[in-house]
């Protein structure tokens, strides 16, 4: 192949990448908007659509009237096209959720399991069950471009391998090769498979369908046991030298603190993680879980009050620190710190207003735009991310098993 050909493939593979994208974040769209957003000219547009529209992925159809009062045509993601299965796996729960291509969500379940007893053969096996209850509810046709797993923990995004995760009990566990191989054995043939640190995930999801949707410079603040953060600076994730960067949760900040499950003493996770605040008031009895201590917070229950007046102080102080270091636009506080925010406010504002003033008046502080569901929403963008990049490719090749 003689060199302008090879580029000439190179930019029509990137010309359909960025409409598939745009399609796929933003939904539906008139010619006329894709030759807005990307830059493109008419013609060209014109080919990738109907190149996207040969393979299955998009559709043209009528939409409402345009200017000159003809129904303008309207291209629009296919959602039975192409699905991910997503995992958001928690330190007490797994939740799956079988994601078609546009971000629509098409199947989901809940499974509990006891803390410190989820093994990683255990998250295994739950995996290769759960992959297969969402396939069975994929359209007919369907190319599974992949599966994404949001863990709680430090990851190397080369092979998927837990380096650590406290509040799992898990280290160095080799997660993304046990999965492949599992889903190999189970179905003969895999797809890609990506694990993710759970706060990277929520930060790409409010990122790109969520409050920071408009922003190029977010963190999100996963709320569990654990503190996890996801930091995007400049519209891209940053993820540092070995791609372990913003684990904000053990930021130390009390040095005669609790000793936290990372080995360090007075991380910022054991000020204003659950376990902290469920640990602050269960001698008042009656807290067992985050929800609890909450709700006796609000019904006026005097411990439970101090508690989380605490907590809201501990995360104004964290608050500031993040403030001053990454000037973000915005903040995302996810998990239980999306309830623990509109509690501390107080405490909260007195804080950050300690920060320095031209970082402190540029930053909001937000709850996520998509709940709960911020990891998982980002654990299938992940998986979608190989169709995004090629997607004649991956149409062309269902079923690859692909390492990372
Ligand atoms: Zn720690």
């Amino acid at each position: 192949m003689t060199r302008t050909a090879s580029t000439q493939d190179d930019l029509r593979r990137l010309n359909r990448a960025r409409l598939l994208r745009h399609l796929h974040e933003r939904g539906a769209a008139r010619r006329s908007d894709l030759v807005a957003v990307s830059g493109l000219n008419r013609s060209t547009v014109g080919v990738v659509v109907s190149e996207l529209s040969e393979a299955g992925l998009v559709a043209e159809a009528a939409g409402a009237p345009g200017q000159v009062g003809r129904p303008s045509l309207v291209v629009a993601p296919l959602e039975t096209s192409a699905v991910v299965v997503a995992f958001d796996l928690r330190v007490d729960c797994t939740i799956v959720a079988l994601v078609g291509l546009g971000g629509q969500e098409l199947w989901r379940r809940e499974q509990r399991h006891k803390r410190a007893k989820y093994t990683p053969a255990s998250a295994v096996k739950n995996v290769v069950s759960l992959t297969r209850q969402a396939l069975e509810h994929a359209p007919d046709d369907a190319v599974w471009v992949g599966v994404g797993i949001g863990v709680p923990g430090v990851i190397d995004h080369s092979d998927g391998l837990v380096r650590l995760a406290p509040n799992l009990g898990w280290s160095d566990v080799p997660f993304g090769t046990l999965v492949r191989a599992a889903l190999l054995e189970e179905f003969g043939d895999a797809p890609f498979i990506s694990i993710g640190n759970d706060a990277d995930l929520g930060a790409v999801a409010e990122h790109v369908r969520g409050v920071g949707a408009d922003h190029s410079n977010l963190i999100y603040l996963s709320g569990e046991v654990g503190i996890g953060g996801g930091v995007i600076i400049d519209n891209r994730p940053m993820l540092g030298a070995g791609g372990f960067g913003g684990e904000v949760g053990h930021m130390v900040v009390h040095p005669g603190g609790s000793p936290c499950r990372c080995g360090a003493v007075g991380c910022w996770e054991t000020e204003i993680g659950s376990d902290a605040l469920v640990r602050a008031v269960d001698h008042a009895g009656g807290a067992e879980t985050i929800e609890d201590v909450i709700a006796a917070a609000v019904a006026g229950q005097p411990r439970a009050r101090a508690a989380v007046d605490e907590a809201g102080d501990w995360l104004g102080l964290g608050l500031a620190n993040l403030v001053n270091l990454f000037n973000p636009e915005v903040i995302v506080l996810g998990g239980h710190l999306r309830l623990l925010l509109p509690m501390v406010k107080e405490q909260v504002r007195e804080r950050v207003s300690h920060a320095l003033p031209a970082a402190r008046d540029q930053v909001r502080l937000e709850i996520p735009a998509l709940d709960d569901d911020s990891t998982l929403i980002g654990a299938a963008e992940m998986a979608f991310e190989r169709l995004l990049a090629d997607p004649l490719t991956v149409v062309a090749e269902p079923y690859e098993a692909t390492a990372s």
